[in-house]
């Protein structure tokens, strides 16, 4: 097996695959209030679709895959094509991105078709801003149950990923860090990128963060316990969970980025933040060979951009956050 590189020499060995783009959350950073419109259900990749892209990445070296959407569990079937994902030689690595409201009731199932561990968002520990945030009903309690379901089932680490708004959430920063000590919780607190309207406003960089945790004890580096993403991890005196800080603004990670995204609809995306996408749905449907596929992901790779341009204002136009899988 040859290994993957982009034409920075960045190691690429990570595909995230967005398996729809419905949600059913209405997230105020992610989507806008009028919504999206939704890509017809012919467009979304089959199971079978992607399970050849993904034999055709690791055939290349691609090792990790990680799940995503919308809201991957919306999907009806997931664990049956992380039972196939599973199978296919050269991949270790399987992970989930969720909002955690279906986590309950599949987590055991998703665990024994192969799924290794997962990644909840969660903004807020208060029900009524949860409510603010999401845009809808009154979840948070189903959220909390998921995530225990998911300890439980040993989908661990499971890392909680706050998008830090100010005004909005940012006063429970210390209440998010404490539960590394109380609860043991991976805890990652993310810049939020401004993507829909007027969020500049809200942003708070790590920096701002992390002094706002002070009052809490000194935070000591340390590594993660698994996995090696951009976020850099700090313990708390006497905490067994980490806390993470992910700064896509303050601090790009671009030069570390190992990673390649399959939207729903079948296209590669060598990068969140730019529009740039190789389409393999046309090709998969006329009968690619799997050599062909190879072809077309390592098009895509080598049109890896060095960096996104997010700080200097530059946004992906073509389409919503949520159809690139966040
Ligand atoms: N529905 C799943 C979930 O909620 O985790 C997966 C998709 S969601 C788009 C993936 C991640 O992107 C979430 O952790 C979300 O918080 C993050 N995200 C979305 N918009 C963002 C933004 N403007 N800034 C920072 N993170 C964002």
């Amino acid at each position: 097996m040859t290994g993957l590189s982009d034409s920075f020499h960045r190691p690429i060995n990570y595909l995230r695959i967005s398996v729809t783009d419905r949600c059913n959350l209405r997230c105020v950073y992610c989507m806008p209030a009028e919504g999206i419109s939704l890509m017809s259900h012919d467009d979304i990749l089959t199971y079978e679709e992607i399970y050849t892209v993904a034999r055709a990445a690791a055939g290349l070296g691609i090792d990790k895959l990680r799940l995503t959407g919308g809201e991957p569990l919306v999907r009806s079937g997931l664990p049956k094509l992380i039972e196939m994902l599973a199978k296919i030689e050269g991949i270790d690595d399987i992970s989930l991105t969720t909002n955690g409201i279906l986590l309950g009731k599949y987590a055991a199932e998703l665990k024994s078709a192969g799924l290794q561990r997962v990644n909840v968002s969660l903004d807020t520990l208060k029900p009524e801003r949860f409510k603010l945030i999401t845009r809808i009903g009154d979840s948070l309690g189903e959220v909390l149950k998921g995530i225990e379901a998911a300890r439980a089932a040993g989908l661990e680490p499971v890392k909680l990923n706050m998008v830090v708004m100010a005004g909005v959430n940012d006063d429970e920063l210390p209440d998010f860090a404490a539960k590394t000590v109380s609860e043991g919780w991976q805890v990652r607190f993310i810049e939020l990128m401004p993507l829909v309207g007027k969020d500049t406003l809200r942003f708070v960089p790590a920096s701002e963060m992390r002094r706002r945790l002070e009052p809490l004890g000194e935070l000591t580096p340390t590594l993660p316990s698994v996995g090696n993403g951009p976020a850099k991890y700090f313990r708390l005196p006497n905490a067994r969970g980490a806390i993470g800080f992910i700064t896509p603004i303050s601090e790009h990670f671009c030069f570390q980025c190992n990673r390649m995204r399959l939207t729903a609809d079948g296209r590669l995306r060598p990068c969140l933040l730019s529009d740039y996408e190789v389409d393999l749905k046309k090709p998969l449907r006329r009968g690619v060979s799997l050599a062909g596929l190879k072809k077309l992901i390592k098009q895509a790779v080598a049109n890896k951009p060095e960096r996104h341009n997010l700080a200097e204002g530059s946004v992906p136009k073509n389409r919503p956050f949520s159809q690139v899988g966040g």
